[in-house]
């Protein structure tokens, strides 16, 4: 079953809002068999709004729209959508009475001009918004399916899931649904990973691989069309096995992990603390690490030192080091990883000291130099990096790079297979 989504709102199309509606909506309709094949934004404006679904339901007979609902004047959408239907606009007394006693439980007294949202196209099914006030609305007729949700995305969401899903589920494609799941990886770039995989489409088949590349990792997204929910997951299990294996120690996780989390998991298992020395990232390290709830039985603190005096006072870097190697280069990297380790009493620490630039480049080491050092249990290594991007890409892939590198020792240590 096909759909499509018509976003409607001038401030999606002035840029004010970003329309994540869509996304969600895409989301949640993939587990119920149903598939998203176009989406349009329009403005508040009926006629924009009835072309739009007109054309929509002529092209897939269902059409999901987002926006538009509330008790506002530029909430039109009902209107729009009930003129192409050719219906009129009944006064719900059981809606009407529904938004009363919400007022009235939030003690408030209900406006009049809340007495439109209670009005129903006729022949449509009322989806009772619980987490706010506009009504979604189910309206099947000769023109094809058209869903209208409110634009608030938590009141959005929530009829999705309970109101909206369960009826797509019915209406079809039941048991046939598209599963799908993400294998990460990390300290590859996206055509090196594409090598790897080689012929592995030919492989996994019908499972389909698509590359999602980001700042600084490539997530690898499976997906199983149309089959039932156990035999999506079969597949799903398969791929995934054929392509772990061609991605080796790159991949560090699937799904939600969290390359941080990864690390912490590693590390408690080895029954280890880490601490981090960061100078270019100034603490990206270390707030990746702490965003990860219960990480302070591993995750020791962190010294951010950018200045050359307190990579030497806090960390005891010495002086005459910095001069001579200047602050990025390996000596002091490696001192860092040691100097926080010693400092904070961690078995494993990270230093990171780089030039994330736009300026500080010089032609031996450019902008985007790093030097990253790995201290683990009493010996200590260094890594020689030179990022390309901006100062927040330089950040961003030390940042990942660092974490990234400690893993696949942390691994190489603990003489784990991938
Ligand atoms: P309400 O009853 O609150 O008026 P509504 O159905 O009329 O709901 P809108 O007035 O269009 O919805 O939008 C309500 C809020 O939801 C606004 O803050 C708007 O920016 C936001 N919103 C609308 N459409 C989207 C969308 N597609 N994605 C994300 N947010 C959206
Ligand atoms: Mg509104």
């Amino acid at each position: 079953m096909d759909f499509e989504i018509v976003a409607i709102g001038n401030e999606l199309l002035l840029g004010f809002t970003v329309d994540s509606n869509s996304a969600d909506i895409g989301l949640a309709l993939a587990p119920a068999g149903a598939r998203v094949v176009r989406r349009t934004t329009v403005g508040d404006t009926p006629a924009e709004i009835r072309r739009a679904v007109s054309e929509a339901l002529q092209r897939t007979r269902h059409v999901i729209t987002t926006g538009g609902l509330g008790p506002t004047k530029d909430d039109i959408t009902k209107k729009a959508i009930a003129e192409l239907f050719g219906v009129p606009l009944d006064f719900d007394d059981d809606v009407w009475q529904f938004l009363v006693d919400r007022y009235a439980r939030l003690i408030r007294r209900s406006p009049d001009s809340n007495r439109c949202q209670a009005e129903v196209p006729r022949g449509a099914t009322v989806l009772t918004n619980r987490w706010g006030s506009a009504p979604g609305l189910w309206l099947e007729g000769e023109p094809g399916l058209v869903v209208m949700l409110p634009g608030v995305p938590q009141e959005m969401r929530n009829l999705m899931a309970h109101e909206v899903v369960p009826r797509v589920r019915r209406l079809g494609a039941a048991d046939a649904v598209i599963a799908s799941r993400v294998l990460r990886t990390a300290g590859i770039g996206e055509s090196s990973l594409a090598e790897r995989m080689g012929n592995i489409e030919d492989v996994i088949a019908p499972v389909t691989l698509a590359f999602l590349p980001g700042e600084a990792w490539v997530d690898l997204r499976l997906t199983a069309w149309k089959h039932s929910a156990d035999d999506g997951q079969a597949l799903l299990d398969r791929a995934a096995q054929a392509v772990r294996e061609r991605a080796g120690e790159f991949c560090f996780g699937q799904d939600d992990d969290d390359l941080a989390g990864v690390l912490l998991e590693h590390a408690r298992r080895a029954g280890m603390t880490l601490a981090v020395a960061e100078s270019c990232t100034g603490g990206q390290v270390g707030q990746r690490l702490s965003a990860i709830p219960g990480s302070s039985d591993v995750f020791r603190g962190g010294v951010i030192a950018y200045h050359d005096d307190v990579k030497h006072s806090l960390l005891g870097v010495p002086r005459e080091m910095l001069e001579r190697e200047g602050a990025v280069s390996e000596p002091v990297a490696r001192a860092m990883a040691q100097g926080v380790a010693d400092r904070l009493g961690a078995d494993l620490a990270i230093s990171i000291t780089g030039i994330a630039g736009p300026d500080g480049g010089t032609d031996d080491k450019p902008v985007g130099t790093v030097w990253h050092g790995y201290h683990i249990a009493g010996s200590t290594g260094t890594r020689h990096r030179v990022y390309p991007g901006d100062r927040h890409g330089v950040r961003t892939r030390a940042t990942m790079g660092a974490l990234f590198g400690m893993l696949r020792r942390l691994r190489a240590a603990s003489g784990e297979a991938v």
